[in-house]
């Protein structure tokens, strides 16, 4: 495999280049050669014109490309707006072909359903490179639908976009296709000795406490912890909402996990209401975090990406780079993490308005993310080159912001710690560490109108009270040290009882030496045979002090649509019911 890459400048030079390529292939042989364009404008007839150069030339030669961010030439942003990269492919196996799709949120299904079919019937696929116009579509679909191809074939490629980061217009193009503003480009790739590598890396980290997406529709973040969302950049970053907004929040995106894949979503956009408009779709009821972009942390990430790359030992590497890197970068400062891929092997690609990459079997749309891609033909020669971010100094600033940001996770962790701790102790009882009073009746009152409102779906609960008999006597007898023992003995037991016949039952002490037992009925038996088990386990309990105990235990569940106090109510006559008639028994009602 032998990647060429060059600028258009002018037709003479670019037919210059591509004469070379032809006689290059004359003398050396090529099973095919894929060439991209990126433009950074969106001069359609220039790109037009380009294509039909290289159509003319070598008309074999399959070609696709996009308009973009910025163009990434020999590892470097180039100057140049239209790019050219030819990937010579020299294996006789090794297939490349490109297919062109109208794309709209009407027609997704059907496109991902055509090409999930092309990659069935069409064995030699191996990888999917994707080049959309993104922008106004909502990606999760489209990316859900794509996940369904075989799990070996891997998927990457970028969103189109143009030099103007806020212009909505882009467009993608291909052989034998038109530039269409509302199109997605695949680009089928595979040969019996071709291996394709891929991995993504982002460097920013999450920040401070989390987040829950309380309302969103697609890409619109409304609000978080339901607040307007902008109200977050506001009051912990105190980031106005001005013209410089999209910069300033540009280095602290939401991070959230998708597909078990953390990724990352930038605003675009502040709406009057404080809703924000993402890079991407966000989804409602999934927590989030706030990220930051450190740039040692950053390009020590994409340093370990760059090494495992290179024991893979690509021959040709392609790049998508969000156009928030760059932003982020900025132009001079951007190539600081592209440039050292190309001592690897030749690196091109471009920024993009979003990134695809699978991973295991689900394709996710990345935003802020360098999308990283490897190409080989034959086996590796076990000579990797050295790959290495050489602008690794970096100033004080860098690391204190890493310090603050562990301060800031640190102690949010400390914060969240102590919020649980809190949580939890209003909840128990002191003395057993069961549930106390107030929970065990909310949680009964909960489960009640859980199956009122929705009998069908929900069984009835069922209740078990029990209360020790002659416990006074205990305390009178032995002293309250002892009673207290037995009451965290009983405790103990019902929590293993319960614990093995369902862990959704909940225990609360109701009173002095009287509990109470939840169950959500999905027990595979009857509740008195669980009070039963109770009531021998307790009673086959030999206490040093004060010898052995009993209980006794009223058992009953709910009839559907009865309050709560009626349940309570029946649960409580039954235990008087086994009082009165002797104790140490179990009555059901
Ligand atoms: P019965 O069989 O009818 O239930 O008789 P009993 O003696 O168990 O019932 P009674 O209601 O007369 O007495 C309950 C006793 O429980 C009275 C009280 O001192 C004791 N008690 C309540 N809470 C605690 C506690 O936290 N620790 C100790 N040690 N004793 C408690
Ligand atoms: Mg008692
Ligand atoms: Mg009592």
């Amino acid at each position: 495999m032998k990647q060429i890459q060059f600028e258009y400048e002018n037709d003479s030079s670019l037919r210059q280049e591509l004469n070379r390529i032809d006689k290059w292939r004359m003398k050396n042989g090529a099973s095919c050669m894929l060439f991209h364009v990126f433009s950074d404008t969106l001069e359609v007839e220039k790109v037009r014109h380009v294509c039909s150069l290289i159509e003319f030339t070598l008309p074999d030669a399959v070609y696709a490309g996009c308009t973009t961010n910025g163009n990434v030439s020999n590892g470097l942003l180039s100057d140049a707006h239209i790019i050219i990269t030819c990937t010579v492919f020299e294996d006789p196996s090794s297939k490349v072909t490109a297919i062109q799709l109208p794309l709209t949120d009407e027609t997704e299904p059907q496109v991902s359903e055509a090409i999930a079919d092309i990659v069935k019937q069409h064995e030699w696929v191996k990888a999917i490179e994707l080049l959309v116009t993104i922008r106004g579509l909502s990606m999760t679909k489209f990316c859900e639908d794509l996940s369904c191809i075989k799990e070996d074939v891997k998927i990457f490629g970028g969103g189109a976009l143009s030099n103007d980061i806020n212009n909505e217009s882009s467009f993608v193009f291909s052989s034998g296709a038109d530039c269409s503003e509302h199109a997605a480009v695949f680009i089928l790739i595979g040969g019996e000795n071709l291996s394709i590598y891929t991995e993504w890396v982002t460097g920013w980290r999450p920040l401070g406490r989390r987040l829950k997406i309380t309302r969103a529709d697609h890409a619109i973040l409304n609000e978080l912890d339901n607040k307007p969302a902008y109200d977050t950049y506001y009051k912990y970053l105190n980031i106005a909402n001005d013209e410089h907004f999209f910069q300033h929040t540009l280095e602290f995106p939401f991070m959230y996990k998708h597909n078990e894949v953390n990724l990352l979503r930038a605003p675009t956009a502040c709406l009057p209401d404080g809703s924000l408009i993402m890079s991407a779709d966000v989804e409602e009821g999934v927590e989030t975090y706030m990220a930051y972009g450190d740039p040692w942390i950053i390009l020590e990430n994409v340093n370990g990406a760059g090494e495992r790359l290179s024991d893979f030992e690509p021959q040709a590497i392609y790049l998508f780079s969000c156009a928030a890197r760059r932003a982020f970068w900025g132009n001079e400062g951007s190539n600081r993490e592209t440039s050292p891929f190309q001592d690897i092997a030749s690196t091109t690609g471009f920024y993009t308005s979003g990134e695809f990459m699978r991973t295991g079997r689900d394709l996710n749309l990345h935003n802020v993310t360098l999308a990283i891609v490897g190409l080989r033909e034959g086996p590796a020669s076990g000579m990797a080159h050295n790959f290495r971010i050489k602008d690794h100094t970096l100033d004080g600033q860098a690391s204190l912001v890493n310090r603050l940001a562990n301060f800031v996770h640190a102690a949010t962790e400390e914060l969240e710690e102590t919020n649980r701790m809190l949580e939890l102790s209003s909840i128990t009882d002191g003395l057993t560490k069961l549930l106390n009073r107030t929970e065990i009746q909310h949680r009964i009152t909960a489960s009640n109108k859980k199956h009122t409102d929705t009998p069908d779906q929900v069984p009835a609960p069922s209740l078990i009270m029990l209360d020790i008999d002659d416990f006074k006597k205990v305390n009178d007898t032995f002293g309250h040290r002892e009673g207290d023992n037995v009451l965290r003995t009983l405790s103990h037991i019902m929590t293993d009882e319960c614990a093995k016949a369902d862990p959704d039952i909940s225990i609360g002490r109701w009173g002095g030496e009287e509990f109470m037992i939840l169950i959500p009925n999905t027990l595979p038996y009857e509740p008195q045979e669980l009070a039963e088990v109770i009531r021998k386990a307790f009673s086959a309990c030999v206490f040093e002090v004060s010898g052995s105990h009993t209980i006794s235990l009223g058992v009953t569940t709910g009839i559907t649509g009865e309050h709560v106090d009626i349940l309570c109510g029946r649960v409580d006559d039954a235990l008087y019911e086994a009082k009165r008639s002797g104790k140490d028994r179990v009555v059901i009602k």
